[in-house]
Parts: C-alpha cells; sequence; structure tokens
C-alpha cells in the first residue's frame, strides 16, 4: 500500500482546534492500516508571526511535495493593518496559484436532524446533498484588460468609470466540465451548468463547450440553467440538484447561497483540486477569531474536509464513507456543538464532538 503525505496547516484562529479533531479521525484510519503521514507547517497569521509571511517557503514546499492539503483556517483581526501582500488571506490565494487548484467543490449537505436549522422549510432541505463546482482561477476576477479610466464613450462620456473584463478560454472551461462530469459520475449522474448564455458571449462559449464535453459522458445528464434562474431554484427545490458546475463569478454567489441553505457554515467542507486531482481541503468557513481558543467551534466541517480529501485526491472512497457515516451517527446520537444546538440535544465541545466521530468509527 502506498504512503499517502498530507501536508496539515492548521492556521489561525479556531484553525488549531477543528485541524486537531480532523488529525484525529486520520489517525484512526492509520491505527486500521491505511498508511498516512502527516506534516505540519505554519500558514497565515501564525506563519507571520513566526517568520516574518504568511505563506514561507518552507509550507509552501511542503504543500507542492505532499499528495493533499488539509488546511484550517487562515485570518485574525490583529494583522487587519498589515500591508496586503503579509494579510493572512494572502496565504490561500499564494497556495491556490502556486498549486494551480482552479476547481473549487463546494458541497452544500444538510443532514435530516439539522434541517430545522436552515431559513427553508425543512421538508425542501432535509437530506439536501449537492455539489457546487465553481472554476477558481479565471473570469472577470482574473481577466484584462481592468481598471479605472475616463470613459470615452457609453451613458456618460468624459466621467471616470471602473471595468472588468470577463473571459474564459475553451480549455479552460473544458477541464471545469471534466471535473464536474467526473463527481457527477461518483453521485447523482446529473450536471447542471449555469451561465447567462442569453446575454454573455462569455456564457455562449461556456455552454457551448459543456455540452460538447457532455458527449464524452453518456451516462451523466447535462442540462442548462440561467444563473438568475438557478439562485431561484436553489431556494424553490434545492433538492432538484445534482451537481452544479460554473465560472468563478457565479459560482462564488451561488456557492454562499447554496451553503446558506443547510443552515450552519460549521458543516460544510470544501476541496480544491488541480488537474491531477491533488487538492487543498478546508471547511467553508473562515477562522472564527470570535469563539477561538474556547473549544466551542464545530470540527464537522474540517472532518468532513478530510473525507473529501480521502475520497478525491487519496482515491480512498471507503475511508471516505466510514467518516462521513461517523458525522452521521453522532448527529443522530444528539450530539451538538453550540452553532447547531438545538433543544432537547446534547451540548458538547470542539474536542468532544471529534472523540465522538471517531468512536462512531469503530
Ligand atoms: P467566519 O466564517 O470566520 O465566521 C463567521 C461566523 O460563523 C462567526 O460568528 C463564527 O463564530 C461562526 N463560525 C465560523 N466557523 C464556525 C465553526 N466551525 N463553528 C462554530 N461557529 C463558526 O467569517 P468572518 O468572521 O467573516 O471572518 C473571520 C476571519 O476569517 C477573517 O480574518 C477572514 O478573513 C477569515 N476567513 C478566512 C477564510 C479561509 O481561511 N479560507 C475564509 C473566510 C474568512
Amino acid at each position: 500500500m502506498p504512503t499517502h503525505h498530507i501536508a496539515v496547516l492548521p492556521g489561525d484562529g479556531i484553525g488549531p482546534e477543528i485541524v486537531a479533531e480532523a488529525v484525529k479521525v486520520l489517525q484512526r484510519l492509520s491505527k486500521d492500516g491505511l498508511d498516512l503521514q502527516l506534516e505540519f507547517a505554519d500558514v497565515g497569521g501564525a506563519a507571520y508571526a513566526k517568520h516574518g509571511h504568511p505563506l514561507p517557503e518552507a509550507t509552501l514546499a511542503l504543500a507542492k511535495k505532499a499528495d493533499a492539503v488539509l488546511f484550517g483556517a487562515v485570518g485574525d483581526w490583529k494583522y487587519d493593518n498589515l500591508e496586503r501582500h503579509l494579510r493572512p488571506e494572502q496565504a490561500i490565494l499564494g497556495l491556490r496559484k502556486h498549486l494551480g487548484l482552479f476547481a473549487n467543490l463546494r458541497p452544500a449537505i444538510c443532514y435530516a436532524e439539522l434541517a430545522a436549522a436552515s431559513s427553508l422549510k425543512p421538508e425542501l432541505v432535509g437530506g439536501l446533498d449537492i455539489l457546487i463546482v465553481r472554476e477558481l482561477t479565471g473570469d472577470i476576477y482574473f481577466g484584462q484588460p481592468r481598471g479605472r479610466r475616463t470613459a470615452s464613450d457609453g451613458h456618460f462620456p468624459g466621467s471616470e468609470e471602473g471595468f472588468d473584463t470577463m473571459r474564459y478560454s475553451r480549455p479552460e472551461i473544458e477541464r471545469i466540465a471534466h471535473v464536474a462530469f467526473q463527481a457527477a459520475r461518483k453521485r447523482g449522474k446529473k450536471v447542471t451548468s449555469v451561465d447567462k448564455a442569453n446575454v454573455l458571449e462569455t456564457s455562449q462559449l461556456w455552454r457551448e463547450v459543456v455540452t460538447q464535453v457532455a458527449q464524452q459522458y453518456p451516462d451523466v445528464q447535462l442540462d442548462h440553467m440561467y444563473v438568475d434562474n438557478a439562485a431561484m431554484q436553489l431556494v424553490k427545490a434545492p433538492k432538484s440538484f445534482d451537481v452544479i458546475v460554473t465560472g468563478n463569478l457565479f459560482g462564488d454567489i451561488l456557492s454562499d447561497e447554496a451553503a446558506m441553505l443547510t443552515g450552519s457554515i460549521g458543516m460544510l467542507p470544501s476541496a480544491s483540486l488541480d488537474a491531477n486531482n491533488k487538492g487543498l481541503f478546508e471547511p467553508s468557513h473562515g477562522s472564527a477569531p470570535d469563539i477561538a481558543g474556547q473549544g466551542v467551534a464545530n470540527p464537522l466541517a474540517t472532518i468532513l474536509s478530510a473525507a473529501m480529501l480521502l475520497r478525491y485526491s487519496l482515491g480512498q472512497p471507503q475511508a471516505a464513507d466510514r467518516i462521513g457515516a461517523a458525522v452521521q451517527r453522532v448527529l443522530a446520537d444528539g450530539l451538538r456543538t453550540p452553532d447547531i444546538y438545538a433543544p432537547g440535544t446534547t451540548k458538547v465541545g470542539t474536542a468532544q464532538m471529534g472523540d465522538a466521530v471517531v468512536r462512531a468509527m469503530g
């Protein structure tokens, strides 16, 4: 059995607390024979405090060498006044860039036991399990030219204007479409491609290319939806989706909307993958400095991120399923960290929740 090298980057705020629980879960798998080598490194504000940079060379080298990266969270109010390139959040942007992580996978899962925490009716979200695949390195966020200038035309010639460029190349669309179709094959075999092809040239190319890629996946059903309709359908009938694939801008907005359907940000994992399925896995939430050090943070998003790491980067779907089932069991047993607590359930802290998941793994 090969040795799997995992770079573990806990970061700031609640990062170290929640990552410690995910590490317990990985160590439980090691006990059963999965050969996992975990190596730790500083990142974010913690790295700046020790080494003067949020993404030190040694951390980047470790992340590059590893088969996958388990990431906690970065950011703390005390670093808010640093120059932009030294701020903790730059670490995550640097890792995405240097590791070529172009595909962001964010599942929105609503466990039946937590359906009451959603702002939607429980019957609409209970059992929800959708996956948003967002392109992460292109689109209007990175397209050139961009900037400010004096308008030479438009509604107010001669006035100051800001402008950005939405662009996607055929290979960029092809590779994200492949990620979505391959993910759908492992799930409900349905992809909804979201665009604004009725208005945007970029979206027309997007739709054309996704349709062409779909021909290589005859077992997966493809449909197309305009982004405004997708935003509506997500709150009207979220369970009608399986995998949603979309560009950087639309994905940014829709993935946050989908996350909120589930009621708790503390439950949602995420993955950012390169072309070879190597990835960085992290909870969808931030470093929560308001509750750091209190032992009350929900570690489940990070534990579920470790499960995604096993599934997508290490090719260990059974180990991933084992973690998912254990999380489901502790929720069914009524254990809740404060963020998901409801009367009638049992309130537990971060470490107790992690220990309970390990016990539930058998
Ligand atoms: P946040 O996600 O850290 O917190 C938002 C709210 O959710 C807070 O009330 C927090 O207590 C709560 N929360 C978050 N995770 C939780 C968990 N696991 N258990 C229980 N409650 C949880 O977002 P924010 O407050 O806007 O940002 C705080 C810091 O995190 C900032 O410095 C920001 O830049 C950073 N951030 C980092 C990442 C990342 O590392 N990828 C992502 C988003 C924000």
